[in-house]
């Protein structure tokens, strides 16, 4: 094969490797932020159950109050109730004794369905911190896998660049030129396989005429639909 495109064969080698290595490597820092998304959804949806037991456990702590404070305002007016002297007045106490005694009776209800809330929100809660736990061991887990693949994948990608840069520098540099102007305009093909009578790139069928000098691999032909570089891989 004639040198310079034997040259341009192993470059475009090189750069579609590098192209590879490259995307492989943009996915990454992608992967990492998805998991930890999880990741702070499950921490979102704890923070806000504790939150809710929070406001459950003041709620009931209120209610609370408001039963202590019936109940004396109960013993009052049960108490006053001896003292009094007139019909009137004998009426309306017992009037508010009644409406005290169906206050503290609601209140106690509204506390058991508060109480059953909170176990209730408890056990979510239990639930969540146990799904934070596994989802942050798995996330760091898993980033250290990817982060390790992305320091494999870069210093695989070092080498390749540092061997692609000796290579193209024993190219003949109009034909380098040509090599990087079509490997930036051709989607990273510059130089195309013509093995099957056809450009690899294009897949326009070659002439007879072209296609046998492309065969031989003696000199550096274009294709007439892409203009890549083509070779035959005998
Ligand atoms: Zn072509």
């Amino acid at each position: 094969m004639l040198q310079d495109l034997e040259q341009l064969v192993q470059l475009q080698g090189l750069d579609a490797e590098i192209s590879v290595l490259e995307g492989a490597i943009a996915t990454i820092p992608d992967q990492i932020r998805m998991m930890e998304q999880q990741l702070i959804q499950a921490k979102a949806a704890l923070d806000a159950t504790t939150a809710e037991v929070d406001t459950l456990q003041k709620l009931r702590r209120q209610k609370e109050r408001d039963l202590d404070e019936a109940g004396r305002e109960l013993k009052k007016r049960q108490g006053r109730l001896f003292e009094i002297k007139t019909n009137q007045e004998y009426t309306a106490t017992l009037k508010e004794v009644e409406g005290l005694k169906q206050k503290i009776s609601m209140l106690e209800e509204e506390i058991l369905v508060t109480l059953d809330a909170i176990d209730g929100a408890v056990k979510i809660r239990v639930q969540e911190e146990e799904k934070v736990r596994v989802t942050q061991a798995e996330f760091l887990k898993n980033k250290q896998e990817r982060e390790a693949e992305l320091h494999k994948l870069q210093g695989r990608l070092a080498i390749v660049r540092k061997t692609r840069d000796s290579r193209s520098g024993r190219v003949e540099a109009s034909l380098l030129q040509l090599y990087l102007r079509l490997l930036k305009s051709r989607d990273g093909l510059a130089v195309a396989n013509a093995t099957g009578r056809s450009c690899e790139g294009c897949h326009v069928t070659l002439t007879p005429q072209l296609y046998n000098e492309v065969r031989r691999n003696e000199a550096i032909r274009t294709c007439e639909g892409c203009g890549r570089i083509l070779y035959w891989k005998g």
